[in-house]
């Protein structure tokens, strides 16, 4: 499936942004928030990125900061931070994007379908009604309205807002 107007799938296309770098989730370790690598929150236990090839506007990615491939490693005190940020980003996107609803889960293992099976992480997809629209189902082409930059200046002062 293609995406169109997407400029930041060309930067990376150009390998500007070359994902062989590392995990993405342990990118910008210390840093509350990173625009260049759309982490939008970051804590010691948890981080919550911008998903850079997305299935939906606001798509976000919400992993443990340290690098688990298998749920039976994290802790109590770890699932229950994530379960807590998982409702929380429903929260602000329904605020900030006012989707219809959301699809949230979690592909284990390449298989899966994971991009990066070694560091677990949750997806949410937000959803509109007609997001299917006929360009998607003649040409097997999605749109996506905004750009990713703005969409993360959007979204960023709800997360640093605790
Ligand atoms: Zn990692």
């Amino acid at each position: 499936m293609k995406t169109l107007w997407t400029p930041w799938r060309m930067e990376y296309i150009e390998g500007k942004t070359g994902r062989e770098s590392g995990c993405i989730f342990c990118a910008a370790k210390n840093l509350p928030h990173s625009a260049k690598d759309l982490i939008l929150y970051r804590d010691t236990t948890l981080a919550v990125l911008m998903n850079r090839f997305p299935y939906a506007n606001g798509h976000l990615l919400v992993a443990p900061t340290r690098h688990v491939a298998d749920l039976r490693e994290l802790s109590g005190e770890e699932n229950a931070a994530l379960s807590t940020m998982l409702t929380r980003c429903t929260v602000i996107l329904d605020k900030m994007l006012k989707p219809d609803g959301f699809n949230i889960g979690l592909n284990l293992g390449e298989v899966a379908g994971a991009g990066l099976a070694s560091h677990l992480h949750w997806h949410i997809v937000p959803r509109w009604h007609g997001d299917h629209n006929y360009m998607t189902i003649l040409a097997e082409v999605r749109t996506i309205p905004e750009h990713i930059e703005q969409t993360f200046s959007k979204l960023l002062p709800d997360f640093q807002n605790r």
